[in-house]
């Protein structure tokens, strides 16, 4: 695939998430509330659990559409894995933005389209800050 083909398929995929993000809204458990001041971003995440399991998951709040596009892609993501599972995605995530290359990428789904955003250091925290904010809620128990 030539390089604008991939960057079409990238705006693609990202802007289909920030119009119609998925697993907007809230659900009863556990809410964490991040924001990144670099761009204005904000996010509500709430989640429930069934035993070690994410049994359902939201997100609320405004921001760009990489920050948007981000928290729905990592909503689809870590529903129904492990606590274990989603912080592992996370890192992963977290290693991609910031430029780092590896095959457990694939396991990303659609977030890995994201990869790109290495590129714009100013945006890393605007794809990170709802991955920040599960990191951060799966690490408090
Ligand atoms: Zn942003």
């Amino acid at each position: 695939m030539g390089l604008s083909k991939l960057q079409n398929l990238y705006m693609a995929v990202v802007t289909e998430h920030s119009k119609a993000p998925h697993h907007y809204g809230k659900v009863e458990g556990e809410t964490i509330s991040l924001h990144n001041p670099t761009c204005g971003d904000v996010i509500f995440l709430s989640l429930k659990y069934d035993q070690d399991v994410i049994s359902d998951i939201a997100f609320e709040g405004h921001g760009c559409s990489i920050s948007v596009a981000s928290s729905s892609m990592m909503t689809d993501l870590v529903l129904h894995k492990t606590k274990q599972e989603a912080l592992e995605l996370a890192h992963i995530f977290s290693e991609m933005v910031q430029g780092q290359q590896d095959d457990r990428q694939k396991a990303l789904g659609d977030a890995a389209f994201l990869a790109g955003v290495s590129k714009f250091p100013q945006r890393i925290k605007c794809a990170t800050l709802s991955w920040n904010a599960l990191t951060e809620v799966l690490s408090e128990e």
